[in-house]
């Protein structure tokens, strides 16, 4: 099974995806994951990637596109994966149905987590990571028990850089440009959920799970989000 998960950056994709890909035993692949990585280790692919995620900018679609297809062909998914933040523009979508399709495999399900615009800087500004084990955390909705500590190993959390607030504006800008016509592009094809990222995590995660175990019947469902948005 492969599920996309769209959504503005502050829309809550990474926290619903770790928690997605554990209930539903999916590999969670995420492309701002693994860029940061490549970056904090100093390879060559990070070194590339850096300055464009500092700008707030999409990484060209040529080098994500190969990062994620390389990332997809190693064994652990084989069965699938919730891919985070990946297509992020239409040439990425496109680039996935086609090396899926040479495997007879396909997008089964796009979810979008919608959330109003207004919402979204405040979002992104109260985010804190734990560096050492993933998890994530937000001041205003999901706040550490000790500030600055992560909860489950003890870490110090750390804010990332692109989460300032003129960075993450021109993320924002960057996205209805490029990512919003990937929305209509998986519309198209009747696969597209939309789902209220405004409403509390486990609402959230409820929602996409239901999305997720009524896939088949996604195209109906589709025409009735369609009409609200
Ligand atoms: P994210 O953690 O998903 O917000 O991604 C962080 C940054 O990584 C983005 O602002 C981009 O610079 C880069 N990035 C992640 N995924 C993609 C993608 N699919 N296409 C282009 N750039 C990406």
């Amino acid at each position: 099974m492969h599920i996309v998960l769209l959504g503005p950056p502050g829309a809550g994709k990474g926290t619903q995806a770790q928690m997605l890909s554990m209930a539903f035993d999916l590999l969670h692949v995420a492309t701002g994951d693994l860029f940061r990585e490549a970056a904090r280790l100093g390879t060559p692919l990070g070194l590339q990637v850096q300055a464009y995620m500092e700008r707030g900018e999409l990484v060209p679609d040529e080098v994500t596109i190969g990062v994620l297809l390389e990332r997809l062909k190693q064994s652990d998914a084989a069965n699938g994966a919730l891919l985070d933040g990946f297509p992020r523009t239409v040439a990425q979508a496109e680039a996935l149905d086609r090396a899926l399709a040479a495997h007879d495999q396909h997008v089964q399900l796009a979810v979008y987590l919608k959330v109003p615009q207004i919402m979204l800087l405040a979002r992104l500004s109260g985010r804190w990571f734990c560096s050492y084990c993933g998890s994530s955390f937000h001041s205003l909705y999901r706040p550490s028990k000790e500030e600055g500590i992560c909860d489950r190993c003890g870490h110090a959390l750390h804010q990332r850089p692109d989460d300032r607030p003129e960075t993450a504006l021109h993320r924002l800008e960057v996205y209805e440009r490029l990512t919003v016509p990937v929305l209509e592009y998986y519309r198209q094809q009747g696969i597209l959920k939309t789902v209220n990222g405004d409403q509390s995590v486990e609402e959230v995660q409820r929602d996409i799970a239901e999305a997720i175990g009524n896939r088949e019947g996604s195209v109906s469902s589709e025409s009735s989000a369609r009409a609200s948005d």
